[in-house]
């Protein structure tokens, strides 16, 4: 058998690799590959971490995933919408802050006033972050669900020629028993698995950047289901990652039978982040808020196991407590000025920098497209030997319970 630097020096994997990598629980092995990872995005993709102000904007949702906090079903919650000054206020905010991109995200919706809101908020804010140190206006990410082609395309024709649009639409889970369990029958537009891939089809012909992701450690997950994931990813040769570790919510209606711990659970999930970055090699990959759930320093963390784009959560105060998508989420009481004085530093301490100002566009999608490598994607001022930007900081391994493991072992071998 392979030593792991042999295996952590290969450009392509065996999915028996990819397994053997995401199972990985021993912390100096999970330090060979955090390590790994983060010198490859280092030298593909460079030493700057990107922000997208996120603005979740509504939290009506018309579909019931049955893991969401903010779903359907749940009475309990109070539901809001932002306006449209509101949420473009938000965008100037960012771009003000010399934030490159922001994030709209809301619940689910296909009726046409959704669909004309979310237009014409497109056009105001590409025409209002407009500025001299961000001539061509923030880029855009939109996180909207499953939508007909044509709305995406008015979406996208919204912006404008510019290639300044993503669309983050996660797969969750490419098992489709898994996925079947999280989606209940009898709504007519229910989530169904054919349709999500088709939407994602329909994102690329509509001219996105196109990201999507799964939730890592759901009950009955193995690892090699979380391999077929990344298959899945490159087969759709995506150009975006935004993955999180499952977590319960209180307003969703799944039990926590079958969960790992929280400390094997981060590990699992930065092993992914870790692993996807090593496969998939160009594309982006956010450290998603979800990390920080399970440790403070979850996101930077994820960085270390080489992500490079934080969403800063920059909704308004007053109604982010209404927008859980999983229970303990993290800055809900802070303002958009607290998050980014505080992550700066920390990405710092990771021995990155902060692409104030720019878009942060997918590498990979550049090179898909052949458009040039931005200026934006600045290649890293030096090259890093192995952990020289990490050196004397302490990585937070999860601790690993023997319980855990034989869980996630035996889950492996029940994989067929
Ligand atoms: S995951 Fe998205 S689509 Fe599903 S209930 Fe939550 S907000 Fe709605």
């Amino acid at each position: 058998m392979k030593t792991l630097d042999e295996l952590l020096r290969q450009e392509r994997f065996s999915d028996a690799d990819i397994v053997r990598l995401l199972g990985l629980t021993d912390p100096e092995d999970c330090e060979r590959l955090r390590r790994a990872a983060y010198d490859l995005t280092t030298r593909l993709v460079g030493d700057l971490v990107h922000y997208r102000g996120i603005l979740e904007f509504s939290n009506r949702c018309t579909l019931n995933c049955r893991y969401c906090g903010i779903r359907r079903d749940n009475r309990e919650l109070e539901r809001y919408d932002l306006s449209l000054e509101q949420l473009v206020e938000g965008a100037v905010w960012a771009a003000e802050n010399n934030y490159g991109s922001v994030c709209l995200q809301a619940g689910e919706r296909r009726d046409e006033l959704f669909v004309a809101f979310v237009e014409e908020c497109i056009r105001e804010i590409r025409a209002r972050t407009r500025s001299e140190r961000l001539p061509d206006g923030a880029s855009i990410t939109l996180s909207l669900g499953e939508q007909p082609l044509e709305t995406y395309a008015r979406w996208r024709a919204a912006a404008g020629e510019a290639d300044c649009m993503r669309y983050l639409l996660r797969m969750e889970t490419t098992n489709p028993e898994i996925f079947a369990r999280l989606h209940p029958d009898g709504f007519a537009h229910e989530k169904a698995y054919a349709s999500r891939i088709q939407a994602l089809e329909d994102l690329r012909t509509a001219g996105f950047q196109v990201g999507t992701g799964g939730m890592i450690g759901l009950p009955g997950q193995t690892l090699a289901d979380l391999c077929a994931d990344i298959r899945f990813y490159q087969r759709m040769d995506v150009d975006m990652l935004g993955m999180g570790p499952y977590i319960l919510s209180r307003g969703g209606d799944m039990l926590d039978e079958g969960m790992l711990e929280q400390g094997p659970l981060l590990q699992l999930a930065l092993n992914m982040l870790a692993v996807c970055r090593l496969v998939l090699r160009d594309v982006n990959i956010a450290a998603a808020t979800a990390l920080q759930a399970l440790a403070e320093d979850g996101r930077e963390q994820g960085i270390a196991y080489g992500c490079n784009i934080i969403m800063p959560n920059i909704t308004p105060r007053p109604v982010r407590k209404r927008y859980q998508l999983y229970d303990n989420k993290p800055c809900i009481d802070e303002e958009p000025t607290d998050c980014r004085a505080c992550l700066e530093g920390r990405i710092h301490r990771m021995g990155r920098r902060v692409g104030w100002n720019q878009w942060g566009c997918s590498r990979h999608f550049r090179r898909r497209m052949n458009l040039p490598i931005s200026v934006d994607a600045a290649p890293a001022r030096h090259e890093q030997s192995p952990g020289a930007g990490l050196a004397g900081i302490p990585i937070q391994l999860g601790s690993v319970s023997d319980a855990s493991v034989s869980m996630r072992n035996d889950a492996v071998r029940r994989d067929p």
